[in-house]
């Protein structure tokens, strides 16, 4: 390899621009630690940006009964009781701070009557908890987290006369390989996606903030940068990845026009008042209330309208189920025939707020539907059905310092890319907190990582010899295989074999096609030239949203239970003895294997926080004795 590549020189190697990564390198700077971001994309435009309902966070604003205790309840029940409870408690407790920190920064959140910050319902939270900017939260969280950073750069132009003396924001950059000193991170490699030239970060401490998986499938609310290199980086430095069987497929994406279909309606449609028909104008979500949640959720449609008026004494609409639930609904209706042509079914907000209200709620929504579908949303229902949107499968990681398990030191990892806070399914909302809460303290701790070590690990040449080989690769098979062919047919293998309802032939079915991808993945080309070629970069993408399909298909044949994000059809029920089981993806050699894990067991007085009742619907007999035994 005679290239030269341009080399820099950081504590800590912060990978991804969203509210996970700025948060994470914004703590480590604060720490004093020489900090990078590196970002696929411009800076300003990840996943974060385009969160819409808001944050979720128990600060009591709009219902005084709120506190974390009742937070951390609704967060294992979304996720079925598979959560990290550890995870859950500290970002239960966590996130109001987070989000008072954020107006420290500058953030100005809407406001209740008497001027705290206001908090709006969401699917599967009790109380109104999303603190929110109208339905551009993500927009704000984004902005000042930015705002933030350029102050910190203010403060090093001042101290050393260099803006970016201890934190540097790199974009259009995109990393293809974490460098390794024997089982301890020792840098990143990646190229500037302009010109094709290589660039090596060598650092000791490396956080993960790359985001999801979602381009792995045709019919997503999430973005190009969603390729799982964060999962597919980790994995090849020796980490593991948690339950990546669980996707969130959100029950409210746009349908129509083609063009269109996937981008997501916000689920404070539905939190502001919005109901679901089918084709017959029936209100189906009454139908579909499972057994675990039938007694918080409203029988009637009166009881269910009079509750966005009066919640303390009525239950509520089974429109804020969990998302899980809903998209399972909206997916029956469809398949028994009441859907719309286009596969979908009826939002409505037009006949349940004046026109006035719906704009100033849900601006960005009624922009939506005017420019991309020509539907008034103030007049007329909107069309909507699932969508692909979340990965709550992920990097392991310790849940207090975020550090990722299996065999890497110095590997960290928060937001959408980690596993484990969310179980089998994510409450909406819980995100955008997540990422403040883990964020802070991955940033912390590979800080702290960083500076604990005597030496610097070293970068071995013959490592950024391979990973510039293997990047280059492509480039000298210009006839190889179409990575756009393989992407489409990536992206009907898991749309079509691993979606939203699984069965165990497709699945079987799904991992033999993987199979006789991969070889082609192997051989992928793209036209020579490294100048803004996104040929190129889609051949590098591809290598990580296979490996990264595959723990998901195998994961999902595995797992002979339904639950959350995961819906198998040969297998409807809820197991509890399969709620003991995390299971684990990880590398051996370059082939992905399976293992199972025992899920944690609750700390006491965490499990003192549910009913014996609630408990019996998710925990197998020999937890419930033993609980009964604690409870004396
Ligand atoms: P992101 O914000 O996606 O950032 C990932 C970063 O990693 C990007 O900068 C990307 O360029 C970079 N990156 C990726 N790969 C590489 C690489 N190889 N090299 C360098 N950089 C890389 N959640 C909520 O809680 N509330 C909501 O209201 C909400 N609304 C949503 C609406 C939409 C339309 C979508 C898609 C999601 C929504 N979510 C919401 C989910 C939430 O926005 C995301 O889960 C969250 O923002 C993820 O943040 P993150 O920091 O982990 O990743």
């Amino acid at each position: 390899m005679t290239e030269r590549i341009e080399r820099h020189h950081y504590d800590v190697v912060v990978i991804g621009a969203g509210g996970a990564g700025l948060r994470a390198a914004i703590e480590a700077r604060l720490a004093g630690k020489k900090t990078a971001i590196i970002s696929k994309s411009l800076f300003g435009k990840a996943h974060t940006v385009m969160a819409e309902g808001g944050a979720a966070a128990a600060m009591g604003n709009v219902n005084s009964n709120d506190n974390w205790m009742v937070h951390f309840r609704d967060t294992m029940r979304g996720g079925k009781f598979l959560n990290n409870f550890r995870m859950a408690e500290l970002h239960a407790k966590e996130s109001p701070d987070r989000i008072w920190e954020l107006e420290t920064y500058g953030a100005l959140f809407d406001r209740t009557k008497d001027g705290k910050i206001s908090q709006r319902n969401f699917g599967g939270h009790e109380y109104p908890r999303l603190a929110h900017v109208g339905d551009r939260t993500g927009l704000e969280l984004i902005r000042t987290l930015q705002q933030k950073i350029v102050s910190l750069q203010q403060e090093d132009k001042r101290e050393f006369g260099d803006y970016e003396a201890r934190i540097r924001v790199f974009d259009e950059t995109t990393i293809t390989e974490l460098i390794m000193d024997g089982d301890q991170i020792a840098g990143a490699f990646g190229y500037y996606r302009e010109s094709g030239a290589f660039v090596l970060f060598e650092t000791s401490a490396v956080v993960l903030a790359t985001g999801g998986v979602g381009k792995s499938y045709k019919v997503t609310s999430n973005s190009w940068e969603y390729t799982g290199d964060g999962h597919a980086l980790a994995l090849r430095a020796g980490a593991n990845l948690i339950n990546m069987e669980f996707l969130q497929f959100h029950p409210t994406g746009m349908v129509w026009p083609p063009s269109v279909k996937g981008i997501l309606v916000t689920e404070s449609v539905r939190g502001d008042g919005g109901v679901l028909k089918n084709t017959e104008g029936k209100r189906f979500m009454f139908e579909y209330v499972p057994d675990v949640f039938r007694k918080m959720y409203a029988e009637t449609e009166e009881e269910a309208d009079r509750w966005y008026t009066d919640p303390d004494n009525n239950r509520r609409p089974p429109e804020l189920l969990p998302r899980d639930e809903v998209a399972r609904a909206i997916n029956s209706e469809v398949k028994a025939g009441r859907g719309t042509k286009a596969g979908g079914v009826y939002l409505d907000v037009s006949t349940r707020m004046p026109a006035e209200t719906i704009r100033k709620r849900l601006p960005s929504m009624y922009h939506q539907f005017k420019e991309l579908a020509d539907v008034d949303i103030t007049k007329q229902p909107m069309e909507v059905g699932p969508t692909c949107h979340y990965v709550m499968g992920g990097v392991e990681v310790e849940p207090d310092s975020g550090h990722a398990t299996g065999t890497v030191r110095g590997l960290f990892a928060a937001g959408e890319v980690s596993g484990g806070m969310h179980g089998s399914n994510r409450l909406g909302g819980n995100s955008l907190s997540d990422l403040l809460v883990f964020g802070k303290r991955a940033g912390e701790h590979a800080a702290a990582y960083s500076a604990q070590l005597t030496a610097r690990p070293k970068v071995d040449q013959a490592a950024v010899d391979a990973a510039a080989g293997a990047a280059l690769a492509p480039l000298s098979r210009p006839d190889g295989e179409n990575p756009y062919h393989l992407q489409h047919e990536l992206q009907e293998i898991m749309g079509n074999l691993v979606g939203i309802i699984r069965r165990e032939g497709e699945l079987t079915d799904a991992i033999a096609k993987l199979a006789e991808l991969r070889k082609q993945v192997a051989n992928v080309g793209a036209p020579a030239g490294r100048r803004y070629n996104p040929g190129w970069h889609l051949a590098l993408d591809l290598r990580n949203m296979l490996v990264v399909s595959e723990c998901t298909a195998k994961a999902a044949l595995e797992r002979r239970e339904s639950r959350g994000g995961h819906t198998r059809e040969d297998a409807p029920a809820m197991d509890p003895t399969w709620r003991t089981v995390n299971l684990i993806c990880s590398l051996d050699a370059d082939q992905v294997a399976l293992t199972h894990k025992p899920v944690p067991t609750m700390r006491p007085e965490l499990i003192g926080l549910f009913d014996r009742v609630e408990l019996g619907k998710y925990l197998t007999e020999d937890e419930l004795s033993s609980f009964d035994a604690l409870a004396g």
